[in-house]
C-alpha cells in the first residue's frame, strides 16, 4: 500500500476554463471528499470563449454527474444538436449533412451503404440521407426525445454559462476556487515533480497532483515541465480564428452549420438566447481585417467585442508527464469542425479518474492515459483532415493546398478502402462509427466502386421492399416530431 496514513490526495487544477470545471465537477462527483480539490483560475486573464458545440458522449457524461437535462437546458441556454451542415466543402453551393444517426439498416457483414449502392445500380434514386432519422429531423428543424433513446442527439451550450454551472456543481462538493495569477510553478529539487503553483502575490498552493487546464498556455505542462509538443499543422492547415455573438438568423436549428469560404469556413451555433458564429481561417490566405469582414457581412452586428485567436493544431507529446496531466487546449487541439475538443476534455476527465493514482503517481498509469488519449486525438485529427483532403474544390490557393497535401497512412487506407469497396471498419473504440465516415465521404464526393455482394442476395421485390420500408419508416417518424425551437422551450419549463 502506498497510501498508508493518507486521507486525502491533494488534487490542485490550475485554470478554470471549460477543462477545469469539468474536471472539478467530475472529480468531486466522484470521490467526494476523499481527495482534497482546488481549481486556481484569473478572472483578469478568462476563458478562451468558445467551444459551444458538442456531440453525443456529453448526454452521458452529465448523466454520470447525475445533471437533470432540462436543468443543464436552462442554466447553458442550451439547444438540441444533431449533426453539422456542411456547406461548400465538396464544391461551392453543395452541401451535405453529417448527422449522429445511423443510415438504414445494417447487416453484420455489411453497412447499409451496400444495400443503397445496389439499389442505385437498379435504378433508385433517393438519397443516403433519407434512410437517417436524426439527418431527416435535423434538416427540417424538428426534435423531441424518442423512446428507447431513438434520437442521437448532442448540445449546443453558452460556454460561459456551462463554466460557471459545473463551477457550482464543484463548489456545492466541495471543491476550493482560487482567484489569482499563477506566475511560477515550483518543481521539488529530488525528484522534478511539481511541487506547488505560487501566485503573483506569493500565494503558494501546494499539491500532490497537478491537473493543467491553462488552455493553450500549458503553464505547467510545458513551461514548467517541457513535455514537447508534435506539430499537425502540415495536415491542419488553419491557425486563426474570430469569435462574436450575434443575434439569431432564424429560428434555432437542431445542428451546427459549417460553411467553408475560401480559405477556411465559418460556424454557426444556434443557442437559445443568441447565435455562436465565428470564422476560422489560415493566416497565410486571408488578412484578420478581411476574415472579420467576411464574417460581419454574413452575421450581423456582433453583440461583444470579436474575440481573436490564433492555434496550432498538434498534440502534447506527452499529455501526462510525472504528477501532471493537461487535459484541454492544454493537452493539444486539433481544429473545432467537428466539435471534438470538450469531448476529448470528456475522454480525458473519466480516464484521469479511471486511472486516480493513491498515494505515489505510476508511471505505468501515465503511459496507459497518453497512449489513449493519443488514439483518440489522432482518430479525430484523421477525420478532421478527410474534410480537406476529400474535396473536388480548386478555386482558390488555401483549397489547392488541401487537395494536393500530403495526408497520414492511416487515413488514406481508410479512404481508399472505402472508395474500393464500401467498407469501412471502426477500430478500437474510435469516436466516429461506420456512418459518419459514410456521411462525410460520399458528402464530399467519394463515391465507392463497389458494394458487398451480400446485397445482391436480395430479390428485386426484397430490395424494393426494404428500401422503401426503412424510409418510410423515418418519414413518419419525422413527421410526428415537433419543431426544435417549440420543443427546446416547453423542455426547459420541465421542473
Ligand atoms: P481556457 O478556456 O483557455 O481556460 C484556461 C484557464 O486557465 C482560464 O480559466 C484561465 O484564466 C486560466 N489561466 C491561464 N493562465 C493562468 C495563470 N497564469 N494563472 C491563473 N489562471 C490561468 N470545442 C468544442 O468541443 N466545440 C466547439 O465548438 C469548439 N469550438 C472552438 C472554436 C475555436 C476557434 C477554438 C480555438 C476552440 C474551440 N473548441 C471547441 C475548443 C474549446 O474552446 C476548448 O476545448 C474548451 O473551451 C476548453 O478550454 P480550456 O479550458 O482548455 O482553456
Amino acid at each position: 500500500m502506498t497510501s498508508a496514513g493518507r486521507q486525502t490526495r491533494r488534487i490542485v487544477i490550475a485554470g478554470g476554463g471549460t477543462a477545469g470545471w469539468m474536471m472539478a465537477a467530475a472529480i468531486s462527483r466522484t470521490l467526494g471528499r476523499a481527495v482534497d480539490l482546488t481549481v486556481v483560475e484569473s478572472e483578469a486573464i478568462g476563458t478562451i470563449g468558445v467551444g459551444e458545440s458538442t456531440i453525443p458522449p456529453l448526454v452521458n457524461f452529465n448523466r454520470i454527474l447525475g445533471i437533470p437535462e432540462p436543468e443543464f437546458m436552462r442554466e447553458t441556454q442550451a439547444t438540441f444538436k444533431l449533426g453539422i451542415l456542411f456547406d461548400n466543402w465538396k464544391q461551392d453551393g453543395d452541401r451535405y449533412f453529417h448527422s449522429f444517426g445511423s443510415s438504414g439498416k445494417d447487416h453484420w457483414s455489411a453497412g447499409f451503404q451496400h444495400f443503397w449502392l445496389h439499389g442505385q445500380t437498379r435504378g433508385h434514386q433517393q438519397s443516403y440521407d433519407d434512410y437517417c432519422l436524426e439527418l431527416v429531423a435535423g434538416l427540417q428543424g424538428k426534435f423531441a426525445h424518442l423512446p428507447e433513446n431513438r434520437m442521437n442527439y448532442a448540445y449546443h451550450v453558452d460556454a460561459t454559462l456551462y463554466g460557471r454551472y459545473l463551477r457550482k456543481l464543484a463548489e456545492a462538493e466541495g471543491t476550493t476556487r482560487v482567484e489569482g495569477k499563477i506566475a511560477r510553478v515550483e518543481l521539488d529539487g529530488e525528484s522534478g515533480d511539481i511541487a506547488a503553483l505560487v501566485l503573483e502575490d506569493e500565494r503558494r498552493i501546494e499539491g500532490d497532483f497537478f491537473v493543467d487546464c491553462t488552455g493553450f498556455r500549458g503553464l505547467l505542462i510545458e513551461g514548467a515541465l517541457h513535455a514537447g509538443f508534435e506539430d499537425w499543422t502540415h495536415w491542419l492547415p488553419n491557425d486563426s480564428a474570430i469569435a462574436l455573438q450575434t443575434k439569431h438568423l432564424g429560428p434555432p436549428q437542431p445542428y451546427t452549420q459549417a460553411i467553408a469560404h475560401d480559405a477556411g469556413w465559418q460556424w454557426r451555433i444556434p443557442l437559445q438566447h443568441r447565435m455562436g458564429s465565428g470564422i476560422v481561417y489560415c493566416s497565410r490566405y486571408l488578412s484578420r481585417d478581411a476574415a472579420l469582414d467576411r464574417l460581419v457581412s454574413s452575421v450581423g452586428e456582433p453583440l461583444i467585442d470579436p474575440i481573436y485567436l490564433s492555434f496550432k493544431g498538434g498534440v502534447r507529446r506527452r499529455q501526462w508527464y510525472r504528477n501532471c496531466v493537461a487535459v484541454g487546449l492544454a493537452g493539444g487541439f486539433v481544429e473545432p469542425l467537428e466539435a471534438t475538443t470538450v469531448h476529448l476534455i470528456q475522454r480525458a476527465v473519466l480516464r484521469v479518474i479511471r486511472l486516480m493514482p493513491n498515494g505515489r503517481v505510476s508511471e505505468r498509469d501515465a503511459v496507459e492515459f497518453n497512449e489513449q488519449q493519443l488514439q483518440d486525438i489522432t482518430q479525430i485529427r484523421d477525420f478532421i483532415i478527410l474534410h480537406y483532403k476529400a474535396t473536388e474544390r480548386r478555386d482558390s490557393p488555401f483549397w489547392r493546398h488541401c487537395a494536393d497535401m500530403e495526408i497520414p497512412d492511416s487515413l488514406a487506407q481508410k479512404i481508399e478502402l472505402f472508395r474500393e469497396t464500401g467498407r469501412v471498419f471502426r477500430k478500437n473504440e474510435e469516436l466516429f462509427a461506420e456512418n459518419s465516415w459514410v456521411q462525410v465521404m460520399m458528402g464530399q464526393g467519394i463515391m465507392p466502386r463497389a458494394y458487398h455482394p451480400i446485397a445482391e442476395k436480395l430479390g428485386e421485390d426484397e430490395l424494393d421492399r426494404l428500401l422503401s420500408t426503412l424510409r418510410d419508416n423515418v418519414a413518419r417518424t419525422v413527421a410526428t416530431l415537433p419543431a426544435h425551437q417549440a420543443y427546446v422551450e416547453q423542455y426547459c419549463r420541465v421542473a
